[in-house]
């Protein structure tokens, strides 16, 4: 698995070789469960039941790292923070910012598109209570280093969300970058805020989940701001 993560030449290849990964038993079980028994919302829909590739241009300038898939979203649909509550806040941003030429992700042919912005996840299956373990994470990490060292020409910055995501970036330092992860590491918050030489800026941004969005605990306005101060770290426009 890890030998076929770093044989993709592309963004393309990756996309494809990771969709056809069974690496983890417990997750290609759960994900294809899910994708049998269904919600009953969606029972007449076919789920993609598979692991979910990242999504945006190959020359993005900022990065934004997930946990992992939605059983019901991205699990679903097969795309990354696509029709689930989750996707609709952290898009319905990503529109306000200029990043998304529309505010909605409902389904992969549904006209989306992303500007200067890649979205990817730690570990790309959805994990029973949106848990991976450790062993799970380390599994599907070549697949996340490979797709930083992918668009590493034009990265600048990346968005963890969440501090799952936000402590999945440090091994990407070493193996992409080639960096000793800072020790101790720095804490994860809203807001937080690491710089590295000749690594993208690292800002810290609560998970877009329910129990954040629902709660107040993480506002439009906070992601407005996080978004905002991604795009001048990043310079763009
Ligand atoms: S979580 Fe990652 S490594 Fe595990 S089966 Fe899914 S894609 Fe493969």
């Amino acid at each position: 698995m890890v030998a076929r993560a770093a044989r993709a030449t592309d963004l393309a290849d990756l996309d494809g070789a990771v969709s056809n990964c069974f690496a983890c038993p417990r997750l290609v079980a759960w994900r294809e469960e899910v994708a049998r028994v269904k919600r009953a919302a969606f029972r007449d829909q076919d789920y993609w039941g598979r692991p979910v590739p990242g999504f945006g241009p190959p020359d993005a300038r900022i990065g934004i790292l997930g946990l992992a898939p939605a059983a019901h979203g991205g699990n679903r649909t097969g795309r990354i923070f696509t029709g689930d509550r989750s996707g609709d806040v952290l898009f319905a941003a990503l529109h306000r910012a200029g990043l998304a030429n529309q505010a909605t992700s409902v389904s992969a042919d549904d006209g989306l598109a992303l500007r200067d912005t890649r979205i990817f996840a730690s570990v790309r299956c959805a994990p029973p209570d949106n848990k991976p373990t450790p062993a799970e994470r380390d599994t599907c990490a070549p697949w996340l280093h490979r797709e930083v060292a992918l668009i590493r020409p034009t990265l600048r910055v990346v968005v963890a969300l969440g501090a799952f995501a936000w402590a999945a970036w440090w091994p990407v330092l070493r193996d992409v970058y080639a960096q000793r992860p800072p020790t101790p590491r720095p804490a994860f918050g809203h807001g937080a805020h690491w710089s590295g030489t000749a690594a993208p800026e690292l800002l810290g941004c609560y998970h877009v989940s329910q129990q954040n969005t629902f709660t107040g605990r993480l506002t439009p306005a906070m992601l407005d701001d996080v978004f905002a101060r991604a795009k001048d770290l990043a310079g763009v426009d």
